[in-house]
């Protein structure tokens, strides 16, 4: 079906309730996404969901409203014991590949429920089991969690079971089942009630999602929002072929034409993003690394800097390509291309959410082609150019080396110590966290802010 045929309905007319569709209000959603509008007259229904919906479709909202509602339902059904209404603990359980994204499903989970007093747990590793135990004795209605970290707590948390849960959603589903989780997972699956709901929610279908789908739901409503591997229409994706040695040179030259974007740039190792931000801010760019190599309270601090503006680029590996939300990203560079094409929809996903534009560039060198055809066959169409005079570039040659030799020494000291003293990486993680430490690296940042005009 054409989009523009079809009668836009409401939450109201889909079938949600009331005291939902205020909170819905509240958070400026005035029409459901394509994904809801489908999804959710099934699910509230009471059927098992599998969605295939791209990023930013409005996929949370999509299986949060009908838990939701739920468990509205079955607190109003339900016989009020000496004068009481139940209060249904671990009613619903959400799981997610990344701790980042089950911290924003839970934020949305709040959200909506903040009107019914919903009460929400996150379960996920490198954060203290401690404050998640206490979170776990207060019943929460809805737990967000990372497989292995709530297995963990099923298995030895006292006086917490999923007994009683009657919703399971697991989201980014091919992503749950790679095997870092294979294993958590089924023992999760195994332990939990079979006579439960379950909704599936994927960007991509694989054998083994097809394969978990046949395992765990009940004949599902199959529910595809998107073209299979398809990206945004205000999405304006462009490429730029580069000599390797140059590469950093375009990097640079594209965030200066862009002074006031809001930006995600790709690196494929955890290294990689340590190095640029440190370049870049040499270079007086407000830019901080996130990688799995990052204690969990330090991605955190990250992307809260991030999400408030304190910093406006944010250099990633794939660690930050899957669910994030930060609607405020009008960028995503690849700097380094993926070698799996599906990461390249997750990567650019991140940014054109929810019907914003956003700007998608790819530098693409010699050693990258072959991944970068495989990608426009992935997407189905040929980019434009990403326009830029060579020449103009490279005048930016001899600034951006030496920030480069500026960060490989910071690295490679910062390196030294931490095997010295087996630490964290603590001087160049102060320059990165804002100069706070007065390093040599904070010094020379501020000074080359103001010495990088074009
Ligand atoms: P998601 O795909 O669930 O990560 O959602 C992406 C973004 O879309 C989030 O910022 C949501 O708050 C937002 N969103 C979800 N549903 C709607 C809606 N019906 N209208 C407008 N924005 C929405």
């Amino acid at each position: 079906m054409e989009e523009e045929n079809e009668v836009v309905k409401t939450f109201e007319e889909l079938g949600v309730r009331e005291e939902l569709v205020k909170a819905c209000e509240r958070l400026g959603w005035k029409n459901p996404t394509k994904i809801q509008t489908e999804a959710l007259p099934y699910a509230l229904e009471g059927k098992d969901v599998i969605g295939l919906a791209q990023t930013g479709s409005g996929k949370t909202g999509a299986f949060a409203l009908p838990i939701l509602q739920a468990l509205l339902q079955f607190v109003n059904d339900a016989e009020p014991k000496k004068g009481r209404r139940p209060d249904p603990a671990f009613f619903a359980c959400v799981l997610s590949p990344t701790r980042e994204l089950a911290i924003q499903i839970a934020e949305q989970f709040e959200a909506l429920g903040s009107d019914i007093s919903l009460r929400c747990a996150v379960l996920v590793g490198g954060i203290d089991r401690m404050q998640q135990t206490i979170a776990l004795g207060k019943r929460p209605h809805v737990i967000v969690a990372t497989p292995g970290r709530l297995w963990d707590h099923m298995s030895d948390t006292k006086g917490f079971s999923l007994k009683t849960l009657k919703y399971l959603v697991l989201d980014e589903a091919d992503r749950l089942l790679n095997e870092d989780f294979e294993k958590s997972l089924n023992q999760i699956l195994e332990e939990i009630p079979r006579d439960r709901k379950t909704y599936l929610f994927s960007a991509t279908m694989t054998k083994k999602v097809r394969k978990l789908q046949r395992a765990c739901l009940r004949n599902p409503v199959k529910i595809e929002a998107a073209s299979k591997y398809s990206t945004v229409d205000t999405l304006k994706q462009q490429y730029r072929f580069v000599p390797a040695k140059y590469k950093d040179c375009y990097l640079v030259y594209i965030l200066t034409e862009m002074p006031d974007s809001t930006s995600m740039i790709f690196t494929r190792t955890c290294d990689g993003t340590r190095f640029m931000a440190l370049m870049l801010r040499s270079l007086g760019f407000r830019a901080i690394p996130i990688s799995g190599q990052m204690t969990q309270s330090k991605r955190l601090g990250a992307l809260n800097k991030f999400k408030a503006g304190e910093c406006n680029i944010l250099v990633c590996t794939d660690v930050a390509s899957r669910g994030l939300d930060i609607p405020s990203v009008d960028m995503v560079i690849n700097y380094d291309i993926p070698t799996n094409s599906k990461d390249y929809i997750h990567r650019v996903g991140r940014t054109a959410r929810a019907g914003r534009s956003g700007v998608g560039i790819s530098l693409v060198n010699q050693y990258e082609l072959e991944w970068y055809l495989q990608i426009e066959k992935l997407i189905g169409k040929k980019l434009p150019e990403y326009p830029a005079e060579e020449d103009e570039v490279l005048s930016l040659l001899e600034r951006v080396s030496e920030a480069k030799k500026l960060s490989a020494m910071n690295m490679k000291e910062s390196g030294g110590r931490k095997k010295r003293r087996g630490e964290d990486d603590e001087e160049s993680e102060r320059f990165l966290d804002g100069n706070k430490g007065g390093n040599k690296g904070g010094n020379r940042d501020k000074k080359s802010s103001k010495k990088f005009k074009r």
